[in-house]
């Protein structure tokens, strides 16, 4: 193992127990612990007369015990009063130890570091960090600024402040722990400090403090390394896929034909497009690999079931991939009416098939008598074997991760032979995001909605007015329409969400007589969910209350409304994913973001974004501007690449100088490639070892 992959445990100081809360943070090894950066920095370099402290501030004060009492009336606590020449000050501990008392009790001297707050009678701090000493001139400020870290539950600060110093102080020991790959001469326009001189600095190891965090040199040092191997790695991926050899699809000019011709409508003019690039690519004896971004009722499915059809006529094997069962089953239904004219054996795989059901339908698969699969990630266990894998289409690839489709291609292949691959993608890309995630693959763009289309009317109103969203269902679904009510929770409890579904299900149902009502969660039986779509598709269900699982693919034209309840706790490409249900056929069509008040400034602003555009491309924009680095919200859709440091949004810049830094790198450098990529992708970067 190399060094730096050690695990934190091999520092002096650093017990199991202490490991265990700092994998939580996502911290294994050592080279972790020392880009596990801090979030900011507290400044106890100067002792601050207890005079001229500023109430919501944080100082360091150093006084002389003057009182010690514990407070027994309301909640119990230590009070420690402390004076310098300039006033007084109380500490205030509301917990505290045994030890800690002792030691405030001996000593008379106080050095002590918080938030200052308006006590009862005079300033205090409550819980500050403190030292105790016999005489003043021990009492010593620090030399340097203090880091802070985020924590983890069970995890202190000082535990973690002294965890990176054992790590930096063993990298000093170990300098081949962080070797720098990007030499001066690359790094000079950028004007960066060195790999560790980067590390050292942010860690406020040295007096070259960081004064603007986010923008500091260094932290931009690092951001930049850890984009430029996330890029070299696609790139090593790409350039791989070059000596692949793929089967030649050509097709039957005569089926394709009467598949466009047997559609109800035209295609558009954005659709050909990326359909002949499509038949391109298909007809090179190199795999395909591109990317289709449409906004959402563009019509990629169509485009899906194209490709399909070339691959299948040319005798091939088609694997169609899609997040959610549901939507495996919607495709399932539209393919096998598509194709039933060509006499195609459509399969479905999901992970709720099991046993002889299981077996046959493998068997068949590996016989070639199915020509094209259909299914979730199932589709690409090890027990499933194709005959003659020719195509494999990713339909909303936004909700699989970037290792996900790269592990894919790698996998199947079959006498040589790599498949083609199409990748869909709904939600827009900022391009900045395009550049990098998706630099390995061609891309085309359906930036045309089908004709007659109406927008949708969206409008934002607070739960409070919950009674007239119920009438409001009444009337519509007495013009015979039909409309969705979607519950959203917070996005890691699943089980609460399906709960809250069923829940509103039932209120509506006592509130809504007469209305036929339908429910669907992710935690039901594929059986129960196709059941319940099917009714709902064929207009037997008028209401139907759901989870986020309608989120994606979902089409059913006829349902015209959509509320949305509490839509401030999601995305906003993802609100724009599920507004774009509604909207489809050629009637009007209406969402209602039903939100909890009171909402916040910014969570106003993001549902006002959602209500003036339904541009998917500005939408997208908008909601990596509007998002903080952490947000919880967002991280599911960015989601598509995970970063210790960098930020896509604050790393604009350096993003657009990546093409060039790489080639040159790679030029100078070759050799520098795997340990970057190892470095920060780990285990990812056997993709860039070719
Ligand atoms: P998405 O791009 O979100 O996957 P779909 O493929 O589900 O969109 O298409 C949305 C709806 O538009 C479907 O009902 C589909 O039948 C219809 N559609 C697709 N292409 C056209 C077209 N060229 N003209 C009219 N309707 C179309
Ligand atoms: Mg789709």
């Amino acid at each position: 193992m190399q060094a730096f992959r050690l695990p934190v445990t091999k520092l002096a100081g650093i017990g199991v127990h202490t490991a265990q809360r700092l994998e939580k943070l996502g911290i294994h090894s050592i080279l972790d612990l020392i880009f596990h950066l801090p979030h900011r920095y507290e400044d106890r370099t100067k002792i601050v007369p207890i005079g001229s402290l500023v109430i919501g501030e944080a100082a360091l004060v150093c006084g002389q015990l003057e009182h010690l009492e514990v407070l027994t009336r309301g909640k119990k606590s230590l009070i420690c009063r402390i004076s310098d020449r300039t006033g007084g000050l109380s500490l205030r501990f509301f917990h505290y130890t045994a030890s800690q008392y002792q030691a405030l009790q001996g000593r008379s001297w106080v050095l002590a570091f918080a938030e200052v707050r308006q006590g009862y009678a005079e300033l205090e701090m409550v819980h500050p960090d403190f030292s105790v000493f016999l005489r003043p001139e021990l009492a010593m400020p620090e030399t340097g600024l203090t880091p802070v870290y985020p924590l983890t539950e069970g995890l202190s600060q000082t535990t973690m402040r002294k965890a990176v110093k054992r790590a930096l102080v063993w990298c000093q020991q170990h300098p081949d722990a962080l070797i720098d790959w990007l030499p001066d001469s690359l790094m000079k326009p950028y004007g960066f400090p060195t790999l560790v001189k980067a590390v050292f600095t942010l860690h406020a190891h040295d007096a070259q403090q960081p004064s603007e965090h986010t923008l500091h040199p260094a932290l931009k040092r690092l951001a930049l390394e850890e984009l430029l191997a996330h890029h070299l790695s696609l790139q090593a991926a790409k350039a791989a896929t070059k000596v692949w050899q793929a089967p030649v699809l050509a097709g039957i000019d005569q089926h394709l034909a009467q598949f466009t011709a047997g559609l109800a409508f035209q295609l558009t003019q954005a659709q050909q497009r990326v359909i002949e690039d499509i038949r391109q690519d298909c007809r090179q004896a190199s795999p395909m690999l591109r990317l289709v971004q449409g906004d959402v009722g563009s019509g990629k499915t169509i485009v899906a079931a194209y490709a399909a059809l070339i691959a299948i006529s040319s005798g091939y094997q088609v694997a169609l991939m899609a997040p959610t069962e549901l939507l495996a089953e919607q495709h399932h239904r539209n393919f096998s009416l598509w194709f039933a004219a060509f006499n195609v054996q459509v399969q479905l795989l999901t992970g709720q098939l099991k046993g002889k059901a299981r077996q046959a339908l493998l068997q068949q698969l590996h016989a070639g008598h199915t020509q094209l699969l259909i299914g979730t990630h199932a589709l690409f266990q090890d027990t499933v074997q194709f005959h003659n894998l020719g195509l494999i289409v990713i339909d909303e690839q936004q909700r699989f991760g970037v290792q996900q489709r790269l592990a894919l291609r790698e996998k199947v292949h079959h006498e040589g032979m790599r498949p083609h691959q199409l990748i869909m993608t709904a939600t827009p890309i900022p391009r900045t995001l395009a550049m990098l995630a998706y630099s390995d693959l061609d891309s085309s763009i359906i930036d045309e909605l089908p004709p007659g289309r109406q927008p949708v009317v969206t409008s934002v109103i607070s739960a409070e007015r919950r009674q007239e969203v119920i009438d409001r269902i009444h009337h519509w679904v007495a013009k015979q329409r039909q409309a969705y009510w979607v519950c959203t929770l917070i996005e890691e409890s699943d089980v609460l969400e399906c709960q809250a579904a069923e829940q509103t299900a039932q209120l509506l149902t006592e509130m809504l007589t007469g209305i036929r009502i339908g429910l669907v969660h992710g935690r039901m039986k594929a059986t129960e969910k196709e059941a319940i779509m099917l009714a709902f598709k064929t207009h037997e269900l008028d209401l139907l209350v759901a989870t986020t699982v309608i989120e994606v693919g979902v089409d059913v034209p006829n349902a015209g409304l959509m509320v949305i309840e509490n839509p401030e706790r999601l995305g906003l490409s993802q609100l724009h994913q599920l507004r774009g249900r509604v909207g489809r056929g050629e009637g009007d069509s209406y969402c209602v973001l039903m939100y909890q008040a009171p909402l916040s400034a910014i969570a106003r602003e993001r549902l006002g974004i959602l209500r003036a555009t339904q541009d998917g491309f500005v939408i997208a924009e908008k909601d990596l501007q509007l998002r903080g680095p952490g947000d919880v919200m967002g991280t599911r859709q960015t989601g598509l690449m995970q970063f210790k440091i960098a930020n896509l949004e604050r790393d604009t810049e350096l993003i657009a100088t990546l093409p060039e830094l790489g080639s040159c790198l790679l030029a100078q450098h070759p050799e520098a490639l795997t340990p970057l990529c190892e470095r920060w992708l780990g285990h990812a970067s056997r993709y860039a070892e070719v």
